[in-house]
């Protein structure tokens, strides 16, 4: 699990996790999305980006789960 605060993000900033499926997660300063999955229902690319606290994309197929919290 990794935790950042959105806030702080100047740059965009790439996390990639690999736990048999690929994918790859852009934070940028007040929002967060998924923008490549290797699983095969891409829900989690379609849900599109984040930017409130409660919203949340789930990529089952590699159980990996974004979600916006409050501080
Ligand atoms: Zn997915």
């Amino acid at each position: 699990m990794a935790e950042i605060d959105l806030n702080s993000v100047q740059e965009p900033q790439t996390f990639e996790f690999k736990d048999g499926i690929r994918v790859l997660i852009v934070a940028e300063k007040g929002s967060i999305k998924f923008v490549e999955a290797d699983c095969p229902d891409k829900i989690c690319i379609k849900t599109g980006t984040l930017t409130k606290p409660g919203d949340r994309a789930i990529c089952l197929p590699s159980k990996t789960i974004v979600k916006v919290e409050d501080d």
